[in-house]
């Protein structure tokens, strides 16, 4: 989603600067780099997201990844008070 608003103004700024090269140097470029950051944004949020998997937390008895909507540690059978 935010890459694709990314690559629309990146586009946007393209033809800005076909039309008219004076309003694409000052305004144009602005836009690319807002783009080229939405899309940075959009792929290091995908990438953090894969870094930190938000389905595994760790057993504070055993030490063990579980899933992170286990009510019991599968391993030592710890019971978790709420999730
Ligand atoms: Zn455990």
């Amino acid at each position: 989603m935010l890459t694709n608003i990314g690559i629309a103004l990146i586009v946007l700024a393209a033809i800005l600067f076909w039309q008219s090269p004076f309003l694409g140097l000052s305004f144009g470029i602005l836009l690319a780099l807002i783009g080229f950051a939405l899309i940075a944004a959009g792929r290091g949020r995908k990438m953090f997201k894969a870094l930190t998997p938000s389905s595994l937390k760790v057993c504070p008895d055993c030490k063990a990844p579980i899933p992170g909507d286990a009510s019991v540690c599968m391993h030592c059978g710890y019971r978790y008070a709420s999730v």
